[in-house]
């Protein structure tokens, strides 16, 4: 009997998405000579951070893609499938098209799952009858139309409960969308209401008053552990349980014309499902190093790692240098000596024109990266967020530059004020 080997390269990334695409591009501008295979079915790559600018109009959605062979980088292997199965402990993977493929090192950079199903009715309404959301790059040009053809009524927001990826992008949307109305004159005729499935606005509490206060300023309403059951578009209604603080339950309807879903969100049913997984379904990778917490010589970050940190691409900025430096010292047999502290930041749109800057490591310590205060709104910040980061994410990140912008902790509100 023969034996098949399956192909096998040096080191394997699952993913050529923010995270997966950034750490190829590194490992190669430090090592030219490594073999790297990223496993990526997607034609095309979205700067999603920019799926916020897109809905309020200050974007198209063209500018925020690329061709998937362009931003991969040059000397790799590209294959074009999907993974289906893991089998660490044979140091090998399943293509959706049963082929397996092996490898020495391998980097799980897949995402999140975006729900949509979960929500009865939602993928028959999206896309008509005002029913748009910011998380798909089908429907962020809807959310648009719908801003621009808002003449007032009730505007609703929704976000699930954690995790999902930018917990900040639903209420940013929300708030453009205010201030879009403020400025075509039809806030005071309107409702305009957040319902999300959290307990908190933010994860990071000394940022909540900052933010309540702009809820205020446009007259929105937040309602706090609320989840979006079913959407009737025909009908223009929204159906939502709510829990008190006392975990009773009861469900309400909300009519609408216009609703913003964020959808429900999980790890990926093949990860959740494989052997690399937390019970959460997660990569189970340690906390600072990004090393797989049973298997060595796998690696994880970005969207779909168990890194206990709000999931954005500014985090996957931090995460990829480390991983990085860390597969590398494992390849060479030695100490793995470079750390992830948590940094994620999250450019909290509040209006046209201005931004919050939430910054923060583990533990939701507020970690400024310039001399400004935090919790301002800014101008500045608005620029950063519209024109240095995206020119940043496609001609540095992705291209595996990684400069060492360092941030600082600063005291938090609650300490400084006890
Ligand atoms: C509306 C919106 C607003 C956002 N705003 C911000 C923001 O302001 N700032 C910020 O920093 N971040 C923001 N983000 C979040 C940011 O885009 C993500 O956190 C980041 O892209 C995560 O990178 P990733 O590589 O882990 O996942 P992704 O970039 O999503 O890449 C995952 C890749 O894995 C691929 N994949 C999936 N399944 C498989 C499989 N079975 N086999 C192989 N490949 C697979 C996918 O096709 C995809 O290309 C926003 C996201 C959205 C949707």
């Amino acid at each position: 009997m023969t034996k098949t080997t399956s192909p096998r390269h040096q080191i394997v990334i699952v993913g050529g998405g923010t995270a997966g695409t950034s750490v190829a591009a590194s490992l190669r501008r430090r090592q030219p000579a490594l073999d790297i295979a990223v496993i990526e079915p997607s034609e095309s790559h979205y700067y999603q951070p920019a799926f916020t600018l897109v809905g309020g109009g200050t974007m198209s959605l063209d500018e925020t893609a690329r061709p998937q062979q362009e931003t991969l980088p040059e000397g790799i292997s590209w294959i074009q499938q999907a993974v289906a199965a893991f089998d660490p402990k044979s140091n090998c993977l399943t293509l959706d098209d049963g082929r397996s493929l092996a490898y020495d090192i391998l980097v799980v950079a897949a995402g999140i799952q975006l729900n949509w199903d979960q929500i009865e009715g939602l993928t028959e309404a999206l896309g008509h009858n005002g029913v748009c959301s910011n998380y798909s790059p089908d429907y962020a040009p809807y959310t648009w139309e719908c801003l621009r053809h808002f003449r007032g009524g009730n505007a609703i927001f929704t976000q699930p409960a954690p995790p999902l990826k930018c917990a900040g992008a639903p209420q940013k949307i929300a708030y453009l969308a205010a201030d879009h109305a403020r400025r075509n004159g039809v806030l005071s005729d309107s409702t305009f209401h957040l319902y999300s499935g959290a307990g908190a606005l933010f994860s990071v509490p000394d940022f909540v008053p900052y933010l309540e206060e702009v809820a205020q300023r446009y007259g929105i309403g937040i309602h706090l552990s609320h989840h979006l059951l079913s959407v009737d578009g025909n009908q223009r209604i929204a159906r939502f349980q709510n829990t008190d603080p006392a975990g009773n339950q009861d469900e309400i309807e909300q009519p609408f014309d216009l609703l913003h879903v964020t959808p429900p969100q999980t790890a990926p049913d093949f990860i959740r499902s494989s052997p690399l997984a937390t019970s959460e379904g997660w990569v189970d990778v340690h906390r600072n190093t990004t090393q797989h917490n049973h298997y060595p010589n796998v690696f994880a970050l970005g969207d779909a790692s168990s890194l206990p940190t709000s999931k954005t691409a500014a985090a996957v900025r931090k995460q990829a240098p480390v991983t990085v430096t860390n597969i590398l010292a494992h390849l060479a047999g030695r100490e793995l000596a470079a750390s992830y502290d948590g940094y994620t930041s999250c450019p909290l749109i509040t209006a046209y024109g201005k931004v919050i800057l939430a910054e923060f490591i583990y533990d939701g310590v507020v970690t400024p990266t310039l001399p400004l205060n935090p919790f301002k709104e800014s101008r500045f910040y608005w620029w950063v967020k519209t024109t240095a980061l995206p020119a940043f994410y496609w001609r540095g990140m992705l291209r595996g530059y990684e400069p060492d912008i360092v941030h600082k902790p600063r005291p938090s509100k609650a300490s400084a004020s006890a």
